[in-house]
């Protein structure tokens, strides 16, 4: 036999058992958003790699070691994009979007990080992105939030938890980069390989750490929200009584730095107990600098970015969605008249009820058979069309959920009793 070829490690089918769980929260996502006013936009999968540098900030594991980057056919370096703010505010500059106005805008597709492969971790994995560009806050802050909330309750998700934190402007974190190097280096030996390398390109990101052998340190650190200038503590104060008047719970975590370097002020993540060691469904933050850093017009923004496959992962967590049917109606043929009459009533009966699904019996088989297939298609409702019925020009319609007889119809007539069979199946449902 001729060798398979393997799928590319971390990199996932997903398989139509799993829609289900897909299409609700990206259903979800998209009628709530439009709710809040958010727009799609759609950005390429690949960009040049400068702006992911410059974005992301170069000494980020992301930008240091995760980056799928390649040099095109023209000799372009090249990445398919690691997260999706980054090329989301490229397109803003790029179009000329900017010029003092706001947008609200939202992304969704695959990203791409050369990780380690682990449950929840993946080398391409989906997110919703989320931007308001043009506002500074908090208030933004605060319905971004809110609206995360309210989604995790439209899908009924519980076991996720709000953890906020303030980063202060640019200059707070310089001042306060310096008493955390002190700090660092008077621990030195303790710190890990990886912290060692963070503590000299971006000493914050060490508290960052995922090492629990470093917990202990990093929880001796100086504080970050201890060195908030004014405006920024004030900014942080009026998301937390905010969220307090919304009855939105939250923890402050004044570890949280998270993993990109463009966030100013407000970060969030919404963590969740259910799913072992990739805990974060959603994180985000504020990015003040950002669109000035890729050469754009000074424009504040704020953003988050959820990740499918955790939350499909948290969905499905007390089994698989149920099989979602494929057909309201399955059309059984027998007999070689009804089987040619068949393809040419269904087409027929998909122009009267365009908004019903129909499958007809392809590629033959005995009664029992097409029967199998009917119940497995999920329809609410057999019609059969034999030789016999089409002599006397009718057809039978048998539900297929309930016990309970079959009845007839004059072909002229199939529509209406299908819907109005349909119609008394569902009222039993
Ligand atoms: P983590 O701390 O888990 O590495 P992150 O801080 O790198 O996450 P972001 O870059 O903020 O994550 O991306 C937002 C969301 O995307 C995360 O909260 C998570 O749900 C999801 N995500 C990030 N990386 C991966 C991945 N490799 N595989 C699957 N989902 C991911
Ligand atoms: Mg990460």
């Amino acid at each position: 036999m001729t060798e398979q070829i393997q799928p590319v490690r971390g990199m996932n089918d997903v398989l139509p058992a799993e829609m289900a769980a897909w299409h609700a929260i990206e259903t979800g996502a998209r009628e709530l958003l439009s709710g809040y006013g958010y727009q799609e936009i759609r950005v390429p999968v690949v960009e040049r790699t400068e702006l992911f540098k410059r974005a992301i900030g170069e000494h980020t594991d992301v930008v240091e070691k995760e980056m799928y980057t390649f040099v095109d056919q023209g000799g372009e370096s090249l990445t398919l994009r690691p997260e999706g703010t980054a090329g989301v505010m490229r397109a803003l500059i790029s179009n000329g979007m900017l010029r003092g106005q706001r947008h609200k805008l939202w992304c969704a597709g695959p990203m791409f990080r050369h990780e380690r492969p682990q449950k929840g971790r993946y080398r391409q994995f989906h997110q919703i992105s989320v931007e308001a560009v043009g506002y500074v806050g908090p208030d933004v802050d605060i319905e971004l939030i809110a609206l995360c909330a309210r989604l995790w309750r439209k899908l009924g998700l519980q076991r996720v938890r709000l953890e906020i934190n303030s980063l202060g402007t640019a200059e707070a974190r310089r001042a306060y980069r310096e008493r955390l190097v002190e700090y660092l280096n008077a621990h030195h030996d303790q710190l890990d390989a990886d912290s060692r390398r963070r503590l000299q390109g971006n000493p914050l990101r060490v508290l960052d750490s995922k090492n629990p052998e470093m917990r202990a340190l990093i929880d001796g650190a100086p504080l970050l929200t201890e060195h908030l200038d004014p405006e920024s503590h004030e900014h942080f104060q009026g998301v937390c009584t905010a969220l307090e008047g919304l009855g939105i719970p939250f923890r402050v975590n004044p570890r949280l730095v998270r993993g990109l370097d463009y966030y100013s002020r407000t970060v969030f993540e919404w963590i969740t107990d259910a799913l072992g060691a990739q805990d974060a469904v959603c994180s985000g933050g504020r990015y003040d600098g950002l669109i000035a850093q890729l050469g754009g017009e000074s424009t504040p923004g704020i953003g988050f970015a959820m990740g499918i496959e955790r939350l499909v992962a948290l969905l499905t967590q007390g089994g698989p969605c149920a099989a979602p049917s494929t057909a309201d109606v399955y059309i059984v043929v027998s007999g070689p008249r009804a089987s040619s009459f068949g393809l040419g009533l269904i087409e027929r009966l998909r122009d009267e009820l365009p908004g019903r699904r129909f499958e007809l019996n392809l590629g033959g088989g005995n009664f029992k058979a097409q029967f199998r297939r009917a119940d497995r298609s999920g329809a609410a409702l057999a019609v059969i069309v034999g030789d016999d019925e089409l002599q006397r020009g009718v057809a039978a319609l048998k539900p297929l959920r309930r016990e309970s007889g079959q009845s007839e119809s004059p072909l002229s007539a199939l529509a209406a009793a299908i819907e109005s069979a349909l119609a008394v199946a569902a009222a039993q449902t």
